[in-house]
């Protein structure tokens, strides 16, 4: 029997088969969960829905987290078709690009409201909404980080803020949920190759930066973050909340 065998989670994230979201999912599949997807626009439903339904899911639904009204249609849905829900995943950020290549001091107010809704407050709105839904099941929510919350890491500017929010977002969510028996936790993964990423000037430095300073002395893959959800959002992980666990090679234990 698969670990996740008659769990149902709701993967927000997926733009593509390299989303970090997508190696989750397939991680959750082959363990046995049924899965719900949401995309962000209708130019993401062409690439979304076909990989959703390769691995036979059948709600798959638009979800812009800055628009109340589709979170709420979202978790309606949910309710309606599955009256319950086990796992949430929450793998989604942005910052304007300027944001991204700028010095940090240069960072103007509506670039700063927009990282911060789309890559912190959204994660509080989906828990708030999915926590009805998981009571008595043991619930586990999960989103996804980077050390540029704790260190500088040039160029990671305003988005660094942003997870440091989402970081401590994590403990308040767990322990406002744990009487409910919901666990909250983060993942902070080491640079992998996606679509958000690609949108980090120098990102390819930091990838050859890593794989040269890390204990392992390598990058790591998405698929080895699909397999740390998959014990942060099963039994294995019962007594696991308010965490981030590094999933890095390593890396983030250097100082020199
Ligand atoms: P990705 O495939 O581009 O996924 C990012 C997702 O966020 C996309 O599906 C994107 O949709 C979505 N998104 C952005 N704005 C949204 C909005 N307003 N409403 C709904 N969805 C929205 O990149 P990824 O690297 O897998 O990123 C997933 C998570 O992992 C992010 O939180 C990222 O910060 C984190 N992470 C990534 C790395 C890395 O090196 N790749 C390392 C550590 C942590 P659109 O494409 O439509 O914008």
């Amino acid at each position: 029997m698969g670990l996740l065998e008659g769990k149902k989670a709701v993967i927000f994230g997926v733009a593509n088969d390299r989303s970090i979201a997508w190696a989750i999912s397939e991680a959750f599949h082959a363990e046995g969960a049924e899965l719900a997807f949401t995309y962000a626009g209708e130019v993401l439903e062409k690439r979304v829905r076909p990989l959703a339904e390769g691995i036979g899911a059948r709600i798959i639904l638009p979800c812009d987290v800055t628009k109340d009204e589709e979170i709420e249609k979202v978790f309606g849905t949910l309710k309606q078709e599955w009256g319950s829900l086990d796992i949430l995943i929450h793998a989604i950020a942005f910052a304007n690009k300027e944001d991204l290549s700028n010095p940090y001091v240069q960072t103007s107010r509506q670039g700063f409201h927009l990282a911060m809704d789309v890559s912190a407050y959204s994660f509080i709105a989906l828990a708030r909404h999915a926590a009805p839904l998981m009571e008595d099941r043991k619930g586990s929510i999960l989103t996804m980080t980077y050390m540029g919350s704790e260190k500088v890491i040039p160029n990671y500017n305003v988005m660094g803020v942003a997870k440091a929010a989402l970081e401590a977002s994590v403990r308040y969510l767990a322990h406002d949920l744990g009487p409910k028996g919901i666990r909250v936790n983060a993942i902070s993964a080491g640079p992998i190759r996606t679509l958000a990423s690609a949108g980090i000037s120098g990102f390819k430095d930091m990838l050859h930066y890593v794989s040269e300073r890390a204990p392992l002395k390598r990058n790591i893959d998405a698929e080895e973050v699909g397999k740390t959800a998959l014990y942060l959002c099963s039994d294995w992980g019962s007594a696991v909340t308010g965490e981030v666990i590094h999933v890095d090679a390593g890396y983030n234990i250097m100082g020199m």
